[in-house]
């Protein structure tokens, strides 16, 4: 029986994500309010938040500080734009915070409200810049496939997922989409990491030459694959894409929405794969979460082309109306405080060993075909057969299967396509949680197993 809030939550709201006909059938998981890395639904269950939320919520739920110093600048100044000159202290001790911390050599930040827009950001950027310096044909942009990087129009062309494509007329055109690369899924028998991180940048250098480099301007991609299947790098995979964009000119966007803030064991994935990036996108844990807040990390090359622009033009034409909002960015502020102060990056690398030791003795079960992760961000992969690696039919749904059942226990993990499941848990949670964590997803899927019998 549905409640009258889950009724009246199908009779008004278009759910992101969501299959829309199945929602009609089964409703909403509504939930109420949130404490460490617990969230509770109306009935008053509990659930570990092996998500946090969508990868974000990574000072858990109930954090006072955050709580006060939003309510403390909604006194103050609840909102005033950035446009035209105007400026105000949050936003600038915030991008200072943020060259601090920058894993690569940044100019200035460019502040937006969604990963999406963070990289459409880049997209225009890459193009007005070609545009300046008298390449006008330098224009195409690679993403990977599966790769995740939004949903606005050429966010969600860059985004590598059928579903983001198919009936959308995406993608625009300019976007091409190379490998993926996930070693367990797409290499060859008998390919090492290394082999296979060799030939899909032999497949970028390809790509790009057969497109001509003097048409090829940036390559964007996650320093650990998100909703393409929570899937960390390849071997000496960076190292070698490094040094195909670099002989071909060809700017480096890391996209480290998700990866940003502590997630990898280092401030940034930049960091912990050693990518040569030329600029950054930030958004989710920037706030813990707690606002709507991205930022894009600008080179002095790429600034130096927007000055110069200005005084061309009259005005650097972009921007919108909550970039810079003063209680995300007094938020923001206050996260990267607490990062710092808590050692958050030092807390990740000491219950890293737990999290990742849980997660690969998932290997065992005989469901499981990979279990593979870095800090605090892993993923599995369910599989009909672990010796040949065949995979379920796709509409018999059996990670979201295992996601109800673990719903069941009390634990909220993401089912993704092809059968993967990611463990993305607040950073701020212990070694007792990421026991529970895992001892809830071991029962469902146990009970999983039973299904597919
Ligand atoms: N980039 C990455 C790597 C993401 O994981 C996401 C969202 O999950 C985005 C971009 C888009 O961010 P948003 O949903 O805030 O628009």
């Amino acid at each position: 029986m549905l409640s009258n809030l889950a009724v009246r939550d199908i009779e008004t709201l278009v759910h992101p994500y969501t299959n829309l006909a199945t929602h009609r059938e089964v409703g909403p998981l509504i939930l109420e309010r949130g404490e460490g890395v617990f969230v509770y639904d109306t009935a008053g269950k509990g659930y570990i938040e092996g998500m946090a939320g969508l990868w974000c919520t990574s000072l858990g739920y109930s954090n006072e500080e955050l709580v006060e110093v939003a309510a403390e600048q909604m006194r103050k100044l609840p909102f005033t734009h950035i446009f035209s000159g105007r400026s105000h202290d949050p936003a600038i001790e915030l991008a200072e915070k943020l060259k601090e911390i920058a894993p690569v050599p940044i100019s200035k930040i460019f502040y937006g409200a969604s990963g999406s827009d963070a990289n459409d950001t880049q997209v225009k950027l890459v193009w007005y810049m070609n545009n300046a310096l008298g390449r006008p044909q330098k224009k195409k942009i690679i993403s990977r496939l599966k790769g995740y990087h939004g949903v606005t129009v050429a966010s969600a062309s860059l985004t590598g997922l059928p579903a983001n494509h198919t009936d959308f007329d995406l993608p625009i055109a300019g976007i091409l989409h190379t490998s993926c690369p996930h070693h367990y899924r797409f290499a060859q028998p008998g390919e090492t990491e290394l082999e296979f991180s060799s030939r899909l940048a032999a497949e970028l250098e390809e790509m790009i030459l057969r497109e001509g480099p003097e048409t090829v301007a940036a390559f964007i991609a996650e320093p650990v694959m998100g909703a393409g299947g929570a899937v960390t790098p390849p071997e000496g995979y960076f190292e070698k894409i490094n040094a195909v964009l670099a002989k071909y000119d060809v700017l480096f966007i890391a996209d480290e929405v998700i990866t940003g803030f502590g997630r990898t064991g280092n401030m940034f994935g930049t960091t912990t794969y050693g990518l040569k990036a030329d600029t950054l996108s930030c958004a989710k844990a920037i706030t813990s979460a707690y606002f709507p807040l991205s930022a894009v990390m600008i080179s002095e090359p790429i600034y130096e082309v927007l000055v110069d622009q200005s005084r061309k033009i009259g005005t650097f034409g972009h921007g919108n109306t909550y970039a810079g909002h003063p209680v995300g960015c007094a938020i923001a502020v206050k996260t990267l405080e607490i990062y710092q102060r808590d050692d958050i990056v030092g807390h990740v690398r000491k219950v890293a060993p737990k999290f990742l030791q849980r997660l690969e003795k998932l290997a065992e079960h005989p469901l499981v075909g990979e279990a593979r992760g870095v800090g605090l961000i892993g993923g599995i992969e369910l599989v009909k057969d672990k010796a040949t690696k065949a995979q379920f039919e796709a509409k018999k749904g059996v990670a979201a299967k295992s996601g109800a059942f673990a719903q069941d226990e009390g634990l909220i993990v993401r089912p993704l396509g092809g059968d993967r499941v990611a463990f993305c848990p607040p950073l701020i949670i212990n070694e007792a949680e990421i026991d529970e964590m895992f001892d809830r997803y071991e029962r469902a899927l146990a009970k999983t197993l039973d299904w597919v019998k």
